[in-house]
């Protein structure tokens, strides 16, 4: 099911509809139905990275090792990227940071660090503004390519990988990410950390999620994170999971 499938069936089941009002009277009351099954495939589409239904999202890997992938959005942030970077390396683990584009500015050396620790950095958008996704494409392109700039004068390399904010999808997101040759990133397993939950409460729910190919979803925004991800380490290490990049993980690049 896909954005451009739905739409057509619904086209076709609203001419449909019409034709039988012109001709046999049908109660255009029927019209309800279909747009609201619609709306709703629409609403769920967005909202959902894991459907598919606007853009073709990696939100994990099909495969039997034990491997999974971490990754931290909404960064740089100067009090919490550094913490999340020096746990990293107690546990020579690797991850990937999908960093907002106007959060860079005044936090470079913390972007560079994340570079030279041999982690991936990937696009999350410049403002990560809630209305994001109202834009046209040219408006998510510009967000994108900004942000692109920003990281590419700290640090040289131009990405392709790409989160969504909020993990929505549209179709200008889309049309501007596939234009600019981005992978999207999703994950199935969303820490929600960044919830009223405590730390306790996050680590368990990831921990009972934890499979081979999973994409982990954090933030280095917070505290909590750091406690969960310190004891999602250990659990990873004491049930012989290896931590490798997203890119690693889905045999793609990072970068151009
Ligand atoms: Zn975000």
């Amino acid at each position: 099911m896909t954005f451009k499938s739905t739409r057509n069936s619904f086209l076709i089941t609203i001419s449909v509809i019409g034709l039988l009002h012109a001709f046999f009277g049908l109660s255009l009351g029927w019209l309800v139905l279909p747009s609201t099954v619609y709306l709703a495939l629409l609403i769920y589409g967005s909202a959902i990275i894991q459907s598919n239904f606007h853009a073709q999202a990696y939100c994990y890997a099909d495969i039997a090792e034990k491997e999974i992938a971490l990754s931290f959005d909404d960064g740089p942030n100067r009090e919490y990227t550094p913490q999340v970077l020096s746990i990293l390396a107690q546990h020579n683990a690797p991850a990937t940071f999908f960093v907002i584009g106007k959060n860079i500015q005044g936090n470079e050396s913390i972007l560079k660090q994340i570079d030279v620790d041999g982690h991936s950095i990937g696009n999350h958008s410049y403002t990560h503004s809630f209305f994001v996704d109202f834009k046209n494409l040219q408006g998510f392109k510009d967000e994108l390519n900004q942000t692109a700039e920003s990281v590419f004068n700290v640090i040289g390399k131009r990405m392709k990988l790409f989160r969504p904010p909020y993990g929505v999808t549209t179709p200008n997101l889309a049309k501007a990410s596939n234009g600019l040759d981005y992978s999207i990133i999703g994950w199935n397993i969303r820490s929600l950390d960044t919830t009223a939950d405590s730390a306790q409460t996050i680590t368990r729910r990831v921990q009972t999620q934890i499979k081979p190919g999973a994409i982990i979803l954090f933030h280095d925004t917070s505290d909590k994170t750091i406690q969960v991800l310190k004891q999602t380490l250990d659990f990873a290490k004491e049930n012989d999971y290896k931590i490798v990049s997203v890119e690693q993980l889905l045999k793609i690049e990072a970068y151009e």
